[in-house]
């Protein structure tokens, strides 16, 4: 729905200067999102084909690849389980031949390069063009539609990354970010107390701005700090958009609370766009099957039922210089079968996000251990914020915690020494499990994201390598 001036204004100069036809792409998605889920599907499988076909004739890394899986892609129009024959591509293959994964004759003055983290160790860069652009704004104002967030409402955007940061900063850039599409950034790559309850102010002084979308921890630490000793926020605010890291629904209620409205948590990333968000009804995070394809494989890359557990594959429907096809995004999560959700959508549904595919802790007997399982002893820790896990060698993990408490060490030895006790029995073996407190300053990405494990340098480098080869085919 066009609520405000903005989106009239942004659609019109958008297509004069640039010929954009991000409105077109909105309207498709729109018009089409409560479609049955056949039909969705027979759209989707259309989509797909049309990328394959164009992928296997301009882009040379994917026209080896259909030719090794003998597929033809125009027979991904009857048969779209075929697409499983194609090896999936990781990261590491695009970022050691990024030439090979561009479409032929591609000028590097159409497109802009997007970084994307190094939580995995390996730094990305994907391509884009203004018609991918075009897509990835119009699936982003779907989405904020089903919040009641019309095109051009203006808000906040808690961000971290570093390259975004800059980007917004840049002359006609921040101009058209700060007037079309009403952003005004709240820069969260550094934060301490005192920030928090800055932004808390900034929030208050400016009422125009109608809901925030940023990094779930930080919402969720800006939702504590305004509830436990302010300030106090003065307005509901219509939403508030979580991405980019996990959120727990003890997180979401604290959120609810301090800003008075519901929380949207969305699933997406730099390089593929908004891949799927919550609606109202938060029964999960429905994918929108016209603008990604996700599939979930096991770690022999074979594609596993709805409902099993295992890592996320990609494929985004409308990059055409730099295609992703059966991408290994690296999350790992669970999906529910398309249903016919109370918002009106059948779409497919992650129902878990179960961690980063290379979230190892590495013990000295060679095996590893999933974070996800240190996690499930660590979130049971009352009064935190958040931790991180700090492995230094195969033999001592440091775990840092953020609280309020300054004294929480004494506080909780108690609840402490059982946690530690817990961590050593899934380990196996005695693990030194040193616990800290930090003041709130755990580390961050470049891209902005807490990660949940981090490595030694040294212990990384040596381990790195391993971590890899899981990921990929034998
Ligand atoms: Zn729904």
């Amino acid at each position: 729905m066009i609520t405000h001036w903005r989106p009239l204004a942004y659609f019109a100069l958008k297509r004069v200067l640039k010929g954009s036809r991000v409105h077109a792409y909105y309207r498709y998605l729109h018009s089409n999102q409560f479609l049955p889920a056949d039909a969705q599907h027979a759209e989707q499988s259309e989509l797909l084909a049309q990328l394959c076909a164009d992928a296997a004739r301009d882009v040379p890394a994917y026209r080896a690849r259909f030719r090794e899986a003998g597929l033809d892609p125009s027979r991904l129009r009857i048969d779209p389980a075929a697409l499983a024959r194609l090896r999936p591509v990781f990261r590491e293959e695009i970022r050691d031949d990024q030439a090979a994964y561009l479409r032929a004759g591609t000028k590097p003055d159409d497109v802009e390069l997007i970084s994307t983290g190094g939580t995995g160790g390996s730094p990305l860069s994907v391509a884009r063009d203004a018609y991918a652009k075009d897509w990835w704004l119009a699936e982003n104002f779907l989405l904020n539609g089903w919040a009641g967030l019309g095109i051009g409402v203006p808000y906040f955007f808690l961000w971290g990354a570093s390259e975004d940061i800059a980007r917004t900063q840049a002359g006609l850039r921040r101009l058209n970010l700060a007037l079309l599409h009403g952003r005004k950034t709240l820069n969260a790559s550094r934060m301490s107390s005192l920030k928090e309850a800055q932004f808390l102010d900034e929030l208050n002084r400016t009422p125009r701005c109608h809901y925030i979308y940023g990094y779930a921890n930080e919402l969720h630490n800006l939702a504590v700090r305004s509830l436990q000793g302010g300030p106090h926020l003065l307005r509901p605010l219509k939403a508030v958009i979580t991405t980019a890291e996990p959120l727990t629904e003890a997180m979401r209620a604290t959120i609810e609370r301090a800003f008075q409205c519901t929380v949207y948590n969305r699933y997406g990333s730099r390089e593929a766009g908004d891949i799927a968000s919550e609606c109202r009804h938060q029964r999960g995070l429905h994918v929108n099957p016209l603008f990604t394809q996700l599939e979930v494989v096991d770690d022999l890359a074979q594609p596993l039922g709805y409902g099993q557990e295992g890592q996320f594959l990609v494929t985004n429907l409308h990059n055409r210089v730099m295609p992703l096809i059966r991408y290994a995004i690296g999350d790992r999560g669970v999906l529910r079968a398309p249903e016919r959700c109370s918002c009106g959508v059948s779409w497919p549904t992650i129902v878990a996000l179960t961690g980063r595919v290379n979230d190892w802790v590495f013990l000295s007997d060679g095996s590893r251990l999933r974070c996800s399982a240190l996690e499930s002893v660590l979130v049971k820790l009352p009064a935190l914020k958040r931790f991180q896990i700090h492995q230094v060698d195969e033999t001592s993990l440091r775990i840092r915690l953020s609280s309020l408490d300054p004294n929480y060490l004494t506080h909780r030895s108690r609840e402490l020494a059982e946690a530690r006790h817990k961590l050593n029995m899934l380990s196996g073996a005695p693990f030194d499990v040193q616990f800290e407190v930090s003041d709130g300053a755990l580390y961050k990405t470049e891209a902005g994201k807490q990660p949940l494990i981090t490595y030694a340098s040294n212990f990384k480098r040596a381990h790195a390598y391993r971590a890899d080869m899981h990921t990929r085919l034998p």
